[in-house]
C-alpha cells in the first residue's frame, strides 16, 4: 500500500496538544511510558506463544534494545514483541480508543481553570495516555513495526501536527521500534536533559524500569587496555576500543527479595513501573506464606482510584505468575468484586503454568490464594479504620463506593460479605458533618431511640434543610447523610445493624420512643380524626398524584413534606431507577401536612367554603408541588405551578 497521510481523531489532537506544551513537567517519564509498551508487546507474543510456536520465528530472546544517536539527535527503543499490524497501528497510535481520554482532557481543563499545580494530578499515567508522552522530548516520531506472523511492516510518523503518515516498509525482525527525533532542548551537551547521553538512559532504566521482566539492553563503548595471556594489563600498550552490550535493569522480581531489604521507593517505582501506577501507592501489602499453599503476593492500594473503576471497561484482576515466569495478566478470580480496585500480582509455584486460563481460574489452590489475600486485605482496612483514620477516609473517599455496592450485590454473592464489610462502613452523619462508622453511630444513641435514622439527597446542604430534619435535631437525633445513590441500596441490603434497623426519615412512622413524642403522635390522631373530612378531600383533590393523605408529626416550621411508604422504592431511589431509564419502580408518595402549621388553619377554612372550589383545589395542587420541591424533585408541569402560585400572590 502506497503512503497515505491519515488525521488524528480530534481527541488525540488535543491530547498531543497538552503533551507538546507541556502539561507534565517530568518529562522523563516517556521513557519508562515507551519501555513498558514495549514489556508489554512482549508479554503479548510470549502469551500468543504458547499456543503458537511458530510466532517465535526462532527469536526466543526477548530484549528491548535503547540505541541513542547524538549525531542525528535521536533515540530509539525497539521491542521483539509482538509488533502491530497496519490497522492496529491505526487503531492503537491515531485514536484514542479509551473512553477514558474525553474523561482525561475534561479534568485537565477543570485543572486548568482552577489554577491547580498540573504536574501534581498526575493524570497521565492515570489515563493510560503513555505512548504519546513521547512527544513530551520528540519533535517527531517514528514506529516501525511488523506483527509476528506477518510479512508486511509498516511505518507510522508523525510530527503532531495533527495527522500522521503511514507506508508499507521492510522489517526484518518481528516487533516494534519507536525513534524519537529529539526536540532540541533534549539533546547535545549544552541541553539541560539530554535524552542521546548513555549514563542518564541507563540512570532513567535504574531509577523507572529496573523490574522490568525483560533485558533492557544498551551499546556502550568501552576503551581496554589490553591484556597478556595472564589476563594482566599489558603496560604501554595502546588502548582498544570495543563495542559491548549491557543491560541496564536487574530484572530480579522486587516480590522474591526479603521483604526487610526493599525500600518503600524501590516499592513505588515497581508499582509504577509494573501497574502503570503514577504515585506512591496508599498502601501497599507484600507477603509469603507457606502453608497448605505457597505462594508471595504484592499487592497495593493505588492512591487514586481510576476515573472508570465503576465501568464495565475496566479491567479488575490481579497479575498471576509460577515460579516467577509471568502467566497472566487481570486474573479475576483471585479477589471479589469489591476490591476491584486492588492492584498487584500473585507468584505461586503450586499454580500450574500449562493448564489452560478456565481450568486455572478454578483451581482450588487460586481458590485458597485468593481467600487468604481477602482475608489479609479486610484485616488491614480495619486496621488502617482504627489506627490511621484520617488515611482511611482517604481510602473511603477513593474507594468507599466499591465497598458499598459490595454489600449490595451480597445478594448475590452470599451474606458474608455483609459481615466482612460492614463494619468497615463510613457515612456522613449530622454530628459535626463528619463521617462515622455505624458502630459509632450505635454507640452514640440514647436510650430510647430504637432506629438508625437516615436521610438522602444529593448533597448535605438539601438534607440539613429537609423539614423532616428539623424535629431530628431538636430531639439531638443522629442522622446518617446518603449522598450517593448506591448508598441507599447498600443500607437496604443491610437492613439492621446490630439489632437496629435503619430508617429513612422520609419514610412511614418515625417511631419516636420518648415521652413528649408519644404525646405529639396522640395529639397528631386526635387532629386526624377531627379533620377526618378535610384529609379526605385533599386526597380525593389530587387524586392518583399520591397515595396518602395524612397528618404529620415529623414537621415543625415547614408546612408539608413528602414521604415514602415504608414498602417499596423511597422517593430518591424512584429517581436514581428513573435516571436508568427504569420507571416502573415507583416510590408509594404520601404526603404529610403540619397541624400546627398556619397554613393548616386556612386550609380548614377554604375547605368549608367548599371541597369543589377552584381555590381549594389550587390549594391542595400547590402544597403537593411544594413538597416535590422540597425533595428536588420538578413538578410536572412547572408552568402550571406558576401561574396558579402567581394568581395567589396577586390577591
Ligand atoms: P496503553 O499502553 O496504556 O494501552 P499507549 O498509548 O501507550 O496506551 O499505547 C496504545 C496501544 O498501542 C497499546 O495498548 C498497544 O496496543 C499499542 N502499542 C504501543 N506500543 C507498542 C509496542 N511497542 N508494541 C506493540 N504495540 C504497542
Amino acid at each position: 500500500m502506497s503512503k497515505e497521510t491519515l488525521e488524528f481523531q480530534a481527541e488525540t489532537k488535543q491530547l498531543l496538544d497538552l503533551m507538546i506544551n507541556s502539561i507534565y513537567t517530568n518529562r522523563e517519564i516517556f521513557l519508562r511510558e515507551l519501555i513498558s509498551n514495549a514489556s508489554d508487546a512482549i508479554d503479548k507474543l510470549h502469551f500468543a506463544s504458547l499456543t503458537n510456536r511458530e510466532l517465535l520465528e526462532g527469536d526466543e530472546d526477548y530484549e528491548i534494545f535503547l540505541v541513542p544517536d547524538a549525531a542525528s539527535h535521536t533515540l530509539t527503543i525497539s521491542d521483539n514483541g509482538i509488533g502491530m499490524t497496519r490497522e492496529e497501528v491505526i487503531e492503537n497510535l491515531g485514536t484514542i480508543a479509551k473512553s477514558g481520554t474525553k474523561a482525561f482532557l475534561e479534568q485537565m481543563k477543570k485543572a486548568k481553570e482552577e489554577n491547580q499545580d498540573i504536574s501534581d494530578k498526575d493524570l497521565i499515567g492515570q489515563f493510560g495516555v503513555g505512548f504519546y508522552s513521547a512527544f513530551m522530548v520528540a519533535e517527531k516520531v517514528t514506529v516501525v513495526t511488523r506483527k509476528a506472523g506477518t510479512q508486511q511492516a509498516v511505518r507510522w510518523e508523525s510530527t503532531a501536527d495533527g495527522s500522521y503518515t503511514i507506508e508499507d516498509c521492510e522489517k526484518e525482525s518481528r516487533g516494534t521500534t519507536v525513534t524519537l527525533t529529539l526536540a532540541k532542548d533534549f539533546y547535545g551537551d549544552s541541553a539541560e536533559e539530554n535524552f542521546t547521553e548513555n549514563w542518564k538512559l541507563q540512570n532513567l532504566v535504574k531509577k523507572y524500569s529496573d523490574y522490568v521482566r525483560y533485558p533492557i539492553k544498551m551499546n556502550f563503548e568501552v576503551e581496554e587496555t589490553p591484556k597478556d595471556d595472564e589476563g594482566k594489563p599489558i603496560e604501554g600498550a595502546e588502548k582498544i576500543k570495543r563495542t559491548e552490550i549491557r543491560t541496564l535493569n536487574s530484572m530480579q522480581p522486587l516480590w522474591t527479595r526479603n521483604k526487610n531489604e526493599i525500600k518503600d521507593e524501590e516499592y513505588t517505582e515497581f508499582f509504577k513501573n509494573q501497574f502503570h501506577e503514577w504515585e506512591k501507592p496508599m498502601e501497599y501489602f507484600h507477603t509469603k506464606a507457606e502453608g497448605t499453599v505457597e505462594y508471595t503476593s504484592l499487592l497495593c492500594i493505588p492512591a487514586k482510584a481510576p476515573f472508570n473503576l465503576y465501568h464495565t471497561d475496566y479491567e479488575p484482576g490481579l497479575q498471576l505468575y509460577s515460579r516467577h515466569v509471568f502467566i497472566m495478566d487481570k486474573c479475576k478470580d483471585l479477589l471479589p468484586d469489591y476490591l476491584r480496585f486492588m492492584k498487584g500480582l500473585v507468584d505461586s509455584p503450586d499454580l500450574s503454568l500449562n493448564i489452560s486460563r478456565e481450568l486455572l481460574q478454578q483451581s482450588r489452590e487460586l481458590k485458597s490464594i485468593g481467600k487468604a489475600l481477602e482475608k489479609n486485605i479486610l484485616k488491614t482496612l480495619g486496621r488502617l479504620l482504627s489506627n490511621d483514620r484520617e488515611k482511611y477516609e482517604k481510602f473511603w473517599n477513593e474507594y468507599g463506593k466499591s465497598l458499598k455496592i459490595g454489600i449490595y450485590n451480597s445478594m448475590y454473592s452470599g451474606s458474608d460479605t455483609i459481615d466482612k464489610l460492614k463494619d468497615l462502613l463510613l457515612f456522613m452523619t449530622s454530628q459535626e458533618g463528619k463521617l462515622a462508622t455505624l458502630k459509632e453511630y450505635v454507640s452514640r444513641m440514647p436510650e430510647s431511640q430504637k432506629k438508625i435514622y437516615y436521610a438522602t439527597a444529593k448533597d448535605k446542604e438539601t438534607i440539613e434543610h429537609l423539614p423532616q430534619m428539623e424535629l431530628l435535631r431538636e430531639k439531638g437525633l443522629e442522622v446518617l447523610y446518603l449522598l450517593d445513590p448506591v448508598d441507599e441500596f447498600c443500607i437496604e441490603t443491610l437492613r439492621e445493624y446490630d439489632g437496629k434497623q435503619f430508617h429513612s426519615i422520609s419514610r412511614g412512622d418515625l417511631d419516636l420512643d420518648d415521652e413528649a413524642s408519644k404525646e405529639a403522635k396522640k395529639e397528631t390522631e386526635d387532629i386526624a380524626k377531627k379533620n377526618d373530612d378535610l384529609i379526605k378531600d385533599i386526597k380525593e383533590t389530587l387524586g392518583d398524584k399520591i397515595a396518602e393523605v395524612k397528618v404529620s408529626t415529623r414537621l415543625k416550621s415547614s408546612a408539608v413534606c413528602l414521604v415514602a411508604d415504608e414498602q417499596g422504592p423511597s422517593l430518591s431511589m424512584e429517581q436514581t431507577f428513573a435516571e436508568m431509564d427504569n420507571p416502573l419502580f415507583k416510590a408509594k408518595r404520601i404526603l404529610e401536612i403540619n397541624p400546627h402549621h398556619e397554613l393548616f388553619a386556612r386550609l380548614q377554612g377554604i375547605h368549608e367554603g367548599g371541597k369543589d372550589s377552584q381555590e381549594f383545589k389550587d390549594y391542595c395542587d400547590l402544597l403537593y408541588t411544594q413538597a416535590l420541591l422540597i425533595e428536588g424533585i420538578l413538578p410536572e408541569n412547572p408552568v402550571e405551578f406558576a401561574n396558579k402560585l402567581a394568581k395567589l400572590m396577586a390577591k
